[in-house]
């Protein structure tokens, strides 16, 4: 790991000076790199925590551009850059906030057939994206390729959010807790339903929380727990998700599968 500068020693003074984290674990944030699916209410939150916390490289994925009706959420972005492209308005932002961040804009939609090339060879994956089949295709990749995803989403007054680490025989991942219906599903749940723009804010600080946690390796391991937040109750529940055994993604093989010798 590489040494601290005396510009980042100074910055991430109130992170040292934690006996948890210390420069040991501010080293590990800037070893670490990082993927954000989606820029908006969720990234809009996590993406300056993750930038501010010195995440050493962060990518984030968004094909869509800046809207005046996304502004009451997603607030990285201003009045004056509706109808830009969100993604590089996101890194822009970024290293603007930490120039020791490597900050990578992926004007692209996510796919199934480009979600590896996107996801592959990063450390943790917060997907904080508005459709299923993003989210699910997402999953199975960061199971396939052995990456933690930190997975939240924001509707209405609901928040939720949770840590998958589906490869782990006893962990499940996020197919697991949604089931197979979803695939085909792609709907912009936000619009229907609306969400309050600070929820959104509360479930994207608390995702950037869980990915600082799992990288710089502090305090419990929450991998598998389903975070509830009701912003009208202000109310956190946790639940532990458990792992389906039948699970196309991530239930191991059955005895005989695999075996084509007949
Ligand atoms: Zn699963």
């Amino acid at each position: 790991m590489t040494d601290l500068s005396d510009d980042e020693l100074d910055r991430y003074a109130r992170h040292i000076v934690l006996p948890q984290l210390g420069g040991i674990g501010q080293r590990r944030l800037k070893s670490a790199s990082i993927v954000v699916i989606g820029a908006g209410g969720i990234g809009s939150a996590a993406i300056p925590a993750l930038a501010g916390a010195g995440i050493g490289r962060l990518t984030i994925v968004d094909d869509g551009s800046v809207d005046r009706s996304n502004l009451q959420r997603q607030t990285i972005f201003r009045d004056d850059q509706v109808g830009e492209l969100k993604a590089q308005l996101a890194a822009r932002f970024v290293s603007a906030l930490n120039p020791h961040v490597e900050a990578i804009a992926v004007q692209e939609r996510l796919r199934t057939d480009n979600v590896e090339e996107l996801i592959g060879g990063h450390d943790l994956i917060l997907d904080g994206s508005d459709n299923f089949a993003t989210r699910l295709a997402v999953s199975d990749c960061a199971t396939r390729l052995h990456i933690p995803l930190v997975s939240a989403a924001a509707i209405q007054f609901q928040g939720q959010i949770t840590l998958f680490r589906g490869w782990e025989a006893d962990k499940p991942c996020y197919r697991c807790f949604v089931g197979d219906a979803f695939d085909a599903e792609d709907c912009d749940t936000c619009a229907e339903q609306g969400v309050l723009g600070a929820l959104a804010a509360t479930a994207g600080s608390f995702a950037a929380l869980i990915a600082i946690r799992a990288l710089a390796g502090i305090g419990a391991d929450v991998a598998g727990s389903l975070f509830l937040f009701d912003g009208l109750a202000l109310d956190w529940r946790k639940i532990r998700l458990p792992k389906d055994k039948g699970c196309s993604a991530c239930a191991p093989p059955r005895n005989g599968e695999g075996d084509h010798e007949a």
